[in-house]
C-alpha cells in the first residue's frame, strides 16, 4: 500500500456515514470534498492499496473553455464552442443534458479547482478541439488537494475495501456491503451511496461482452477499473448507454515496455506514416487517434509501425509526451536504418513493399495528386504532408490501447442513476468514467477528467442534499 502524508485515512470502517463514494478517482475526490463542503459526513471507499485510480495514470488534460490560461494565450473559447465541439465529436448521439450540463458548469468546477490549489500547466489544441483547451496538471497533486481538503472537514479515507453489492430497500440504496482486505464481508449503511469506481478497461469478460472490437487491444487504467460498479448499478437495473463506442487509443509501443507511460506517440501528427504488416498504409493519418485505433485494430494481429524520417525526428518534443520521438529512440524504441529498405527488412516487412509504400506517397505529395487514403492535412486541419525522404529513417511498433471506455450508466442531471425505464434509483448516484451517454460515439481530449471534475463535484452535492434518515 503507498500511502500519502497527510490523507485522512480511516482504518476501520465506520458503521453508517451521511455519504458513501465508491472509488478514489478525480470523480470521487471531487464528490468526497463537495459532500463534505455541503455539510456531510462523507467516506470514501477504496478498493486498492493506492488512491486515484486512472486519473493519476492519465496525461492529466481536462477541457475546459474560457478559462484564465486560454486568455492569458488570446485564446477565444466560449461554452457555444465547447459544446458545438462536444456535440460533433460525440456524432449528436450524445445525452445533450448532460452535454448541457457539463457545459454549465465547467467554468464554475475549474474556478472550484482552483480555489483548492489545483494548478494548470500550458494549454494545448487536442483531439476534437477546434481551440485549444486542454489544460494540463499533475493529478496526483489534485487529489491529494482535494482529499486534504475533505479531511480537514471531516471526511475519511477507507483503503483496500472493495464494495461488491449496494444494500436496497423500500425502493432506494441504503448502504454498500464491502470486503476488507481481510476478506471479512462488512455493511456500511449510508443516506447516499456515489459510484465513481471508473471504467472496465481492467475486465477482460466485460470487454468481450461489450467491446469485442477490442481483442487485440492493449489494455490500461487504473488496476481497479474492473466495471463493479457498474455491475452493481445493473444488478439494480440502471440503464446503460454508449456501450458500442468504446475505443482504443492509437499509438502506444506494441509490447509492454518499462519506458511507456500509457500513452504512446503519435510521429503521424508530425508527419509520419503508419504502416500495416504488408507494408500498407491503411488510414489516413490526420483522424482522430482514437478513429486510428479503431481502423489499426482491424489490421492483421493490431500491430502496425508509425514510420518517421529525420524530418519528422527533427520535430520532437521531450515535453510532449505524444511527441517525444527522440526520448524513444534513445530507449531504445524505435527501429532505426539508414535506407526505407533496410528499414523494411528490420521490420521484416514482405521485400519491397515499405520501399514501394514510401516511393508512392512521396512521388504523390510532389505531383500534389490526391492521396489515396484522403489524407490532406496533418493533424484535425493543421499542417501539410511532406516527402519521407531524408535518412536516418526510424519506426515504432504500435499498437491501440484501451486506456478508458466512456460509456456506462445512465444519469439525470442531479447525477441519479436512472433505471432502464429513466426512473431515478433512489439514492444512488455516479460520476465519472462510469457514466454513459455524455461522450456519445466520440471522445474530445480532456473530457473524461474534466466530466470527473464536473460531474464529481455535482454528485457530490446532489447525494449530500438527500433528507437524512440514519440515526447518529
Ligand atoms: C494513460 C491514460 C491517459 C489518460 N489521459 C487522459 C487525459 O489526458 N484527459 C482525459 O480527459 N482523460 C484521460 N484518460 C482517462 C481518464 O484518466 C479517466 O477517464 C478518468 O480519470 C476517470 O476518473 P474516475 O474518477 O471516474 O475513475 P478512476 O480515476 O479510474 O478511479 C476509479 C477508482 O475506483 C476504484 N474502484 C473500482 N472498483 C471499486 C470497488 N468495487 N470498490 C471501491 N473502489 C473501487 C478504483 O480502484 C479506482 O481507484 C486517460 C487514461 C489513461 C489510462
Amino acid at each position: 500500500m503507498t500511502r500519502i502524508a497527510g490523507l485522512p485515512y480511516q482504518d476501520d470502517l465506520p458503521e453508517r456515514a451521511g455519504v458513501v463514494v465508491l472509488g478514489s478517482g478525480l470523480a470521487g475526490c471531487a464528490a468526497l470534498l463537495a459532500a463534505a463542503e455541503a455539510g456531510r459526513y462523507a467516506v470514501m471507499v477504496e478498493k486498492t492499496g493506492s488512491i486515484g485510480g486512472s486519473t493519476v495514470l492519465s496525461a492529466g488534460l481536462s477541457a475546459f473553455a474560457g478559462t484564465d490560461e486560454q486568455h492569458a494565450l488570446g485564446i477565444t473559447d466560449s461554452i457555444e464552442l465547447l459544446r458545438r465541439d462536444l456535440l460533433e465529436v460525440g456524432d449528436h448521439r450524445n445525452d445533450v443534458a448532460l452535454v448541457d450540463l457539463y457545459c454549465a458548469h465547467q467554468l464554475e468546477t475549474y474556478s472550484w479547482l482552483r480555489r483548492h490549489g489545483v494548478v494548470y500547466g500550458e494549454i494545448h489544441a487536442a483531439s476534437g478541439q477546434t481551440v485549444p483547451r486542454s489544460h494540463p496538471t499533475d493529478t496526483t497533486a489534485m487529489l491529494v488537494r482535494l482529499l486534504v481538503a475533505a479531511g480537514k472537514l471531516g471526511a475519511r479515507l477507507v483503503m483496500d475495501t472493495a464494495a461488491e453489492r449496494l444494500v436496497y430497500e423500500d425502493g432506494r440504496v441504503v448502504g454498500v456491503d464491502v470486503r476488507l482486505s481481510s476478506g471479512e464481508r462488512r455493511r456500511v449503511w449510508a443516506d447516499a451511496v456515489v459510484l465513481a469506481t471508473g471504467g472496465f478497461a481492467r475486465n477482460n469478460e466485460l470487454l468481450t461482452r461489450f467491446a469485442p472490437q477490442m481483442e487485440h487491444a492493449l489494455r490500461a487504467g487504473g488496476a481497479g477499473c474492473e466495471g463493479d460498479g457498474l455491475k452493481m448499478a445493473m444488478a439494480l437495473g440502471a440503464g446503460i448507454r454508449d456501450m458500442p463506442y468504446v475505443k482504443g487509443t492509437y499509438g502506444i509501443y506494441a509490447e509492454p515496455h518499462p519506458h511507456e507511460d500509457g500513452t504512446g506517440i503519435l510521429a503521424v501528427y508530425k508527419g509520419a506514416i503508419a504502416v500495416n504488416g504488408a507494408g500498407q498504409r491503411f488510414v489516413d493519418e490526420s483522424r482522430n487517434y482514437k478513429e486510428i485505433g479503431d481502423v489499426a485494430l482491424r489490421q492483421p494481429g493490431g500491430t502496425t509501425w508509425q514510420v518517421l524520417d529525420a524530418t519528422v525526428m527533427a520535430q520532437s518534443s521531450d515535453d510532449v509526451p505524444i511527441y517525444a520521438f527522440a526520448e524513444r529512440d534513445r530507449a531504445g524504441m524505435l527501429v532505426r536504418a539508414d535506407s526505407v529498405e533496410e528499414l523494411e527488412q528490420r521490420l521484416a516487412l514482405p521485400a519491397g513493399s515499405l520501399q514501394t509504400t514510401v516511393a508512392d506517397y512521396n512521388r504523390r505529395i510532389a505531383s500534389s495528386e490526391p492521396d489515396p487514403m484522403g489524407r490532406e492535412f496533418l493533424c484535425g486541419g493543421f499542417g501539410r504532408p511532406f516527402a519521407l525522404d531524408t535518412p536516418p529513417f526510424y519506426a515504432q511498433p504500435t499498437k491501440t490501447v484501451v486506456l478508458a471506455t466512456y460509456c456506462g450508466v445512465t444519469v439525470d442531471t442531479h447525477l441519479r442513476v436512472l433505471d432502464w425505464w429513466g426512473e431515478p434509483i433512489g439514492r444512488l448516484f455516479a460520476a465519472g468514467e462510469i457514466v454513459g451517454g455524455f461522450h456519445g460515439s466520440g471522445y474530445m481530449t480532456g473530457t473524461s477528467i474534466g466530466k470527473a471534475a464536473i460531474f464529481g463535484r455535482l454528485s457530490g452535492t446532489h447525494s449530500a442534499a438527500v433528507e437524512s434518515e440514519l440515526t447518529w
